[in-house]
C-alpha cells in the first residue's frame, strides 16, 4: 500500500472549526499591520488562514475624531476552542502594540472575532457571533468576500454589503487587494 501523502492532507485540513475574524487599523503603517497579523496568525500551530478580503479604507464610525481605518476580515480554520482563539487573538494585539485607552479610539490593531462555527454565546468577555457586526458595513463588506455561500448569513451579509458598497455615506471604499495563499494548501503537492 502506498501512502506517501505528507502532512496536512485534505482530511487533516478538514479538521477543526471555521471561524470568521475582523482586522481593523488605524494607527501606523495599517496595510504592514493587517499582514503582521495575518502572518501571526497564520504561523499560530492551531490556526489556518483560508481565505482574506479585500482590505477596504473606512471612515471612523462612533467616536470620529480619529484617521481612516483599514478593515478586512478572514476566515480561519481552527482547534482552538472559541475562547482560546479568543486569548491568542488578544495576545497577537498586543504583540502589535495594542493599547487599550479609548473604547472604539485610535488602535494598531483590533482582532474581534465575528462568528465561529454555529456557537452562541452570551458571555461579556466572549459574545458570538459579534453583537455589533451585522450594523457594520466595515465589518460586513470584508465579511462577504470570505463567507462561505453555504453560510446561513450568506445572502443576509453580501446584501447589505453590496448597499454599503454603493452608497458613498457609508464611507467605505476598496483600498488594495492581498494575495494570500493558505499555506497549508502548499503542504498537498
Ligand atoms: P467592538 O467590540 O465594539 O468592536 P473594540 O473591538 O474596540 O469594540 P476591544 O477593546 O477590542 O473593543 O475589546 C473589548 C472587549 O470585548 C474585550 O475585552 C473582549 O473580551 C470583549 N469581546 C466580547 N466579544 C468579543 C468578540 N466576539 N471578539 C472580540 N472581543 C470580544
Ligand atoms: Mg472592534
Ligand atoms: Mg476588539
Amino acid at each position: 500500500m502506498e501512502d506517501n501523502n505528507p502532512p496536512g492532507t485534505e482530511e487533516q485540513r478538514s479538521v477543526g472549526s471555521e471561524a470568521y475574524i475582523a482586522l481593523g487599523a488605524n494607527v501606523g503603517n495599517r496595510e504592514q499591520l493587517l499582514r503582521d497579523a495575518l502572518n501571526l496568525l497564520e504561523k499560530h500551530p492551531e490556526i489556518s488562514v483560508l481565505r482574506v478580503s479585500s482590505i477596504y479604507e473606512t471612515a471612523p464610525v462612533g467616536y470620529t475624531d480619529q484617521p481612516a481605518f483599514l478593515n478586512m476580515a478572514a476566515a480561519l480554520r481552527t482547534t482552538l476552542s472559541p475562547m482560546q482563539l479568543l486569548h491568542a487573538m488578544q495576545a497577537m494585539e498586543n504583540q502589535l502594540g495594542r493599547k487599550r485607552d479609548i473604547r472604539w479610539g485610535p488602535r494598531t490593531i483590533d482582532l474581534d472575532l465575528l462568528l465561529y462555527e454555529q456557537v452562541i454565546l452570551p458571555d461579556e468577555e466572549l459574545t458570538l457571533p459579534h453583537p455589533r457586526m451585522m450594523e457594520r458595513a466595515f465589518v460586513l463588506v470584508p465579511l462577504g468576500d470570505v463567507l462561505q455561500n453555504e453560510h446561513t448569513l450568506y445572502k443576509q451579509v453580501t446584501a447589505i454589503a453590496q448597499r454599503a458598497l454603493q452608497d458613498r455615506g457609508e464611507g467605505i471604499a476598496l483600498w488594495n487587494t492581498i494575495n494570500w495563499q493558505d499555506a497549508s494548501a502548499h503542504s498537498v503537492s
